[in-house]
């Protein structure tokens, strides 16, 4: 079923009541994407997130799994109980060993339809954002895109969605009021890790495809890797050092690289620094660019103008560095020295080299 032809209804108070049949959908679900083996992280993230969402609808927690029969697939569920599933759908079926957007479009909106969740999350990662957009427009319900805030909107249980607008100058929430599942998908790092619980337990329930080989028009024929694997992997850094317009030209940029050396630090960028060609756009850190998660995060030269915040902001501690005391980066830097980037890299860089060689003869 569904929820195509459900309308909205006012009460006296102008609040909406939520139509019976939307009522029937329950829970929050979500997708765990996996690829050679492996979960991508996103799905754990998502756990996390989903775990908050579904306390505070009184609901269960589900993973989804779509995968090849094997060990591996069981042992994907298992993995998402550690993370704060209550249970797992798995739909095991050959045709699913590689991710292709018809088994997989098929097998998930299959399982909505059966079982009907009120809530589906996916990474918005190449695979996540490819199945979101075909089963929100198979299942004709909305999906909010590119997320980095979820809520549960308590008067109408509704999921609010925020995500940045307008170029990215605002912030909007979306609810999607008339339609079920509610969709989202959101950006590896985005969301926190949660913690990884062993002694939980779920239950896996299963479902089949119904689908063979040759109902399907794409065909695997060759796996060839990633040849940006070796890349910049940005957002799983610990330490990012960044730099921004403020370093004024590629050359002195080369102390951000000199600290982040010391460090064994990944180096970031502002959106500038990279359209000036200083490096390359793998580094650049925002909206328009990768989501980080460091321990750390050196911004120095960096103004802190939204569309970079969002990319790093979840930085467990950030120092910025930069001359202007009124810049709005130290609206939410952990630590800011308001001081000349050129004068103070060189000095952290020189601090921290003295502090390891210290550390390395003590022991
Ligand atoms: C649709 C859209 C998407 C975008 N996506 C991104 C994105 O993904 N990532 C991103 O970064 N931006 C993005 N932007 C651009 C963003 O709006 C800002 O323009 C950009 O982040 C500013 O970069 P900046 O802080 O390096 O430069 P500036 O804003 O020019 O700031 C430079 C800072 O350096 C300081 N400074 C100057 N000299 C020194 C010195 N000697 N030492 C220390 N500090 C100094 C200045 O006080 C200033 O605060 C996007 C914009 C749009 C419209």
């Amino acid at each position: 079923m569904n929820a195509e032809k459900a309308a909205p209804r006012k009460s006296g108070r102008g609040k909406v009541e939520l139509d019976e049949r939307l009522k029937a959908y329950h829970g929050v679900w979500v997708f765990i994407e996996h690829e050679r083996g492996s979960v991508h992280p996103v799905s754990w993230e998502l756990l996390g997130e989903g775990r908050q969402l579904a306390d505070k609808l009184g609901v269960s927690l589900c993973g989804v799994v779509l995968a090849a029969p094997g060990l591996r697939a069981r042992h994907f569920c298992e993995e998402a109980f550690f993370h704060g599933a209550d249970s797992c759908y798995l739909m095991e079926d050959p045709v699913l060993s590689s991710y292709r957007n018809q088994p997989f479009t098929k097998g998930l909106t299959d399982l909505v339809n059966a079982y009907q969740p009120e809530i589906l999350l996916l990474g918005a990662t190449t695979q996540g954002r490819d199945l979101a957009g075909s089963v929100a427009t198979t299942l004709k319900t909305g999906l909010t895109a590119d997320c980095t805030a979820l809520n549960i909107d308590m008067e109408n249980r509704s999921m609010a969605a925020s995500r940045p607008t307008f170029g990215g100058s605002l912030l909007c929430t979306i609810l999607t009021l008339n339609f079920r599942p509610q969709m989202a998908t959101v950006r590896p790092r985005v969301m926190a890790m949660p913690d990884r619980d062993i002694a939980r337990r779920g239950t896996i329930i299963e479902h089949p495809l119904g689908l063979i080989e040759t109902d399907i028009v794409t065909k695997v024929l060759q796996y060839i890797a990633d040849e940006q694997q070796d890349k910049p992997q940005l957002p799983f850094a610990d330490i990012i050092v960044s730099g921004g317009r403020g370093l004024k030209n590629a050359d002195n940029f080369q102390l951000v690289w000199d600290l982040a050396l010391v460090l064994g630090a990944e180096v970031g960028a502002s959106r500038p620094v990279v359209q000036a060609g200083w490096v390359e756009l793998d580094r650049q850190v925002g909206q328009s660019g990768k989501t980080v998660r460091p321990k750390l995060y050196i911004a120095a030269g960096i103004s802190g103008a939204v569309q970079h915040r969002v990319g790093m902001e979840g930085s467990d501690v950030i120092i910025a560095i930069n001359t202007d005391p009124n810049a709005p980066i130290f609206d939410f830097a952990t630590y800011g020295i308001v001081g000349n980037a050129m004068t103070v890299l060189p000095a952290l860089t020189q601090a921290f080299q003295q502090q390891l060689a210290t550390a390395k003869m003590a022991g």
